[in-house]
């Protein structure tokens, strides 16, 4: 059975969250500390990694970010976020977060997302895009094999590389994807739901705003650089990137 490192501080709530995932038949290991969380997780194995943010001696993002850098950044790791913390949540998932839930949190809400991190990502499966291999529907609007193209914008899939006018763009993991699923599906309406999902896997269930901070990411980086009109909005369904 999966072994889960729970990460929270806040006595009462990790201890509730150990009861119930030993009764679902996980085995659990709690801790309150950010310090002692990295010293676990890099001494030992676990299936999955529940991870406050707001942690005493280095909060969850930093553990992530150190975890991310190791070996042992193949765990799937959820974090736990504060209501609004959108910062929060994106940072996360940029380090590699496969997941996060909102406190407070229905524990039939953790329980699902739970499972469905440890069935995208069993034991020893790297996360980053792990979850977005179905992003790519359609065939390429663009022209090459993995290459896609809009205007002066060229992505290269095999060499996970995106220049525009042969300038280098450095995009995140997460930004590159959305900009793939854009790409592939040039002159169609993409709504949040469809985008989150593409982005962030299949049975990610989450705020869809987060769509929205990655669109003004994208733009502030290739938009506002290049002084196009790359991705439009659709005021009220979603984004699309026009072909002409
Ligand atoms: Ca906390």
């Amino acid at each position: 059975m999966a072994h889960i490192l729970v990460v929270e501080d806040e006595e009462k709530l990790a201890r509730f969250v150990e009861l119930e995932l030993v009764h679902e038949g996980y085995e659990v290991t709690k801790c309150g500390d950010g310090r002692e969380a990295l010293g676990l997780a890099t001494d030992n194995t676990y299936d999955l990694i529940l991870l406050d943010i707001m942690l005493p001696g280095l909060n969850g993002l930093e553990v992530l970010r150190r975890l991310n850098n190791s070996e042992e950044g193949k765990t799937p790791v959820i974090l736990l976020t504060a209501r609004d913390a959108v910062m929060d949540k994106v940072s996360g998932l940029d380090a590699g977060a496969v997941d996060y839930i909102t406190k407070p949190f229905a524990i039939e809400e953790l329980l699902a997302r739970i499972r469905v991190a440890l069935k995208l990502h069993p034991s020893g499966q790297s996360i980053n895009g792990a979850s977005a291999g179905n992003a790519s529907g359609n065939k390429a609007a663009g022209t090459g094999e993995g290459i896609l193209c809009w205007k002066g914008l060229v992505l290269d899939e095999k060499r996970h590389r995106v220049t525009y006018d042969d300038t280098e763009v450095a995009l995140t993991n997460r930004e590159f994807e959305m900009l793939k699923v854009f790409l592939t599906n040039q002159d169609i309406v993409m709504t949040r739901d469809t985008l989150l999902e593409k982005v962030c896997g299949y049975d990610y269930v989450g705020e869809t705003n987060i769509v929205d901070v990655y669109v003004r990411f994208i733009r502030s980086k290739i938009d506002e650089v290049f002084d196009v009109k790359m991705i439009e909005t659709v005021r009220g369904v979603g984004y699309v990137i026009k072909s002409e």
